[in-house]
């Protein structure tokens, strides 16, 4: 599969791998496309400097390509990648920080990672009165009996049919159960890497659930 390079430029949408953030949009003729493959690193074609273009030349910040995808009528690039550094010549993480309409959706579609990570950062960091740290401190029969206990309240949550009281207490159900995974050294990669595992095991793209008795 190639490009349709016969109006010339293609853009290319680079997003980082890892956060899924859009980090920069920059122009590729055939020969930085072929560069960005042979050398694993991404290469664009500078309109404004009329030259071949290979990113983090001079900053440092290159770009690790992950994957290559192609639009439909392949004239657009969506490159991934993992960065070296900013991918913006201002020094930010990503070109696009101007906001003209900014979203009012409430919460962070990336909380549990980013609840996972605090939970593992806390397994070596002590602060000050973190209930965190007190129960790695405690070990495992104390979160287990915590886990245990969020569960049955989980439950008690569903029976009383109060969606805000079930919220409440599956929030605080993933947070016992972070703590007892990073307790154990598993982490939420690994529950990724089987909980895909199982799915596409079905069989079905259609993003039906897996058979009930499989869980
Ligand atoms: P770099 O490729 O990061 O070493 O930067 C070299 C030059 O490329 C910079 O001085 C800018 O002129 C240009 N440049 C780098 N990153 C970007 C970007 N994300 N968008 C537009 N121009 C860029
Ligand atoms: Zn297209
Ligand atoms: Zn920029
Ligand atoms: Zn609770």
């Amino acid at each position: 599969m190639k490009p349709d390079f016969s109006k010339g430029l293609i853009p290319a949408i680079v997003t980082d791998f890892n956060t899924k953030e859009v980090l920069m949009v920059a122009y590729m003729n055939e020969e930085s496309y072929e560069k960005t493959l042979s050398t694993n690193e991404t290469w664009f074609y500078s309109r404004s400097r009329d030259e071949l273009w290979h990113k983090g030349a001079t900053s440092g910040n290159t770009q690790k390509v992950v994957s290559l995808t192609l639009d439909c009528d392949k004239d657009t690039v969506v490159i991934e990648v993992i960065p070296n550094g900013p991918a913006c010549h201002t020094g930010e993480y990503s070109c696009f920080f101007h906001p003209v309409k900014e979203s009012k959706i409430d919460y962070d579609p990336a909380i549990i990672e980013q609840v996972m990570l605090e939970v593992e950062t806390r397994k070596t960091k002590q602060v000050e009165n973190s209930y965190t740290n007190y129960l790695f401190d405690k070990g495992v029969d104390k979160i287990g009996k915590k886990v245990i206990e969020e569960a049955g309240e989980v439950v008690i949550a569903a029976k009383n049919n109060d969606k805000e009281e079930l919220t409440n207490e599956v929030s605080d159900l993933l947070y016992h159960t972070f703590v007892m995974m990073a307790n154990q050294g598993v982490t939420l990669d690994d529950v990724k890497r089987e909980l895909t595992k199982r799915f596409s095991k079905k069989g079905n793209n259609k993003g039906e659930r897996a058979e009930i008795e499989d869980w």
